[in-house]
């Protein structure tokens, strides 16, 4: 199944020109194409490989040696079953206490989101996933996408693609090729530091987020000071020059309590001043690069701020219904600025509606329709809401027939073959794909 790539779509965007993307699939080969630049993308391994074109030799040696660098270091395993033991057990044994730090933010994390969003399920971005520990462990409650730079076995792949229960996206951190205003939370667990410009990742978390949405910053060495964060960076050149990997340098730098603190992005909070452990980082660090003014590791919690002249408004969400009678599918063809498109009859869902609830309450207002929900299609997420899609059944003598006009205007029922699919400009372009896999594989 693909399906995390149709729940993202909408969001997805041009590494080059941030215009919007769309999916073309030829048999098995699925890829994203931006028709502004009239450039593809590939989707391998069911990541979108979503970085600008003069970027990718630099990054694919710099995620090269990385991984061989996290290897001989312990923090990167081919032990089977490693990435999917963190942050609770590190089965290689070599940095056992720092997992269990990292399992204590995780935890702090977990707790945070739980008091402070309750059960709901958040549209949430993993800003430098690496392995996509933390997206996999987050999936199990909210709609996560994970983006690193890197792609490889031990990174965005290092969790089996029918394990990933969330998007990943291989990007850079400074230039996130997604919508703005799309996600509830951004996290940057443990990557800030590595982030050529952190100030810039701060603007684009900024971006991404909606209005009042909250940027997390944990597990990331901070300095009280700019000569001690830069005192930090020449510690990490001359330790990735002695491991004979010196081009890492440039994208590891300190970060310092001013970045958060002088935020015209976000009002930060310091909420856990330093791991409970504290002296074991210390030792660790010092051990590690000989460190005079030793980093902390708060966890900072970003509330984004307005920006002048922004207006904002959440979208409406909306739920439809995928009716299918006599292996044809119901829809209403409308003409949209001169251009024919296929809607999926539905509409608004509102606040205080399930998406199943709104679905039978549209289908009986618009066309009569008593529908019993079956499976669910979607999330579909927007850049301002998220979209549901239910495959129901109906009474077959009371469903309309080709041409009746449902009440919106300029659109004639329409039932569509279920073996054409692909040929129409079905709405939303990811139900449409998903559809078109899905009665691929199922009889109707
Ligand atoms: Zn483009």
């Amino acid at each position: 199944m693909h399906e995390q790539i149709y729940h993202w779509l909408a969001v997805l965007r041009c590494p080059a020109c941030r215009g919007p993307l769309a999916l073309t699939v030829a048999g098995s080969v699925r890829a994203l194409g931006c028709p502004a630049c009239d450039t593809s993308f590939a989707i391998l391994d069911q990541i979108p490989r979503l970085l600008a074109r003069e970027r990718v030799a630099a990054l694919a040696s710099y995620c090269a040696q990385y991984d061989d660098l996290r290897l001989r270091e312990g923090w990167a395993s081919t032990v089977p079953g490693y990435y999917q033991h963190l942050p609770f057990r590190d089965l290689t044994a070599t940095h056992v206490a720092e997992w269990r730090l990292r399992a204590q933010s995780f935890q702090f994390l977990q707790k945070w989101l739980q008091q402070n969003h309750g059960k709901s399920s958040l549209r949430i971005l993993d800003l430098g996933a690496g392995s996509g520990w933390l997206s996999r462990r987050l999936a199990e409650q909210h709609a996560v996408l994970a983006l690193d730079v890197n792609a490889g076995p031990h990174g965005l792949a290092a969790l089996p693609a029918n394990q990933r229960r969330f998007l990943a996206v291989q990007a850079e951190l400074e230039r996130p090729p997604l919508a703005a205003a799309s996600f509830e939370i951004v996290i940057a667990n443990a990557s800030l530091h590595y982030a050529r410009d952190p100030a810039q990742c701060c603007a684009e978390a900024a971006r991404v987020l909606r209005p009042g949405g909250q940027f997390i910053v944990m597990d990331s060495p901070v300095y009280p000071t700019p000569a001690a964060a830069q005192a930090a960076a020449r510690r990490s050149a001359a330790y990735y020059a002695e491991y004979g990997v010196p081009g890492l340098a440039q994208n590891y730098g300190g970060l310092t309590d001013e970045l958060f603190t002088a935020q015209k992005h976000f009002r930060f909070i310091r909420l856990r001043r330093d791991f409970v452990t504290r002296e074991l980082m210390v030792k660790w660090l010092r051990e590690k690069t000989g460190s005079a003014v030793a980093a902390r590791f708060p966890i900072w919690i970003g509330e984004r701020l307005p920006q002048p002249a922004e207006n904002w408004k959440p979208g409406r969400p909306r739920a439809g219904a995928v009716l299918v009678h006599d292996r044809h599918l119901l829809t209403y063809h409308c003409l949209v600025e001169g251009l024919d498109v296929w809607r999926i009859p539905g509409g608004g869902i509102e606040p205080s509606e399930t998406p199943e609830q709104a679905v039978q309450r549209e289908l009986h207002e618009e066309l009569g329709l008593t529908i019993t929900p079956q499976r669910k299609f979607g999330p579909y997420h927007q850049p301002r809401k998220t979209d549901w899609y239910f495959l129901a059944t109906a009474d077959g003598a009371a469903l309309p027939t080709n041409h009746v006009q449902p009440p919106e205007d300029g659109c004639l029922v329409q039932w569509l073959p279920l073996a054409n699919l692909a040929d129409f400009d079905i709405r939303p372009p990811a139900l449409k794909w998903e559809l078109v896999e899905y009665f691929n594989h199922h009889d109707a």
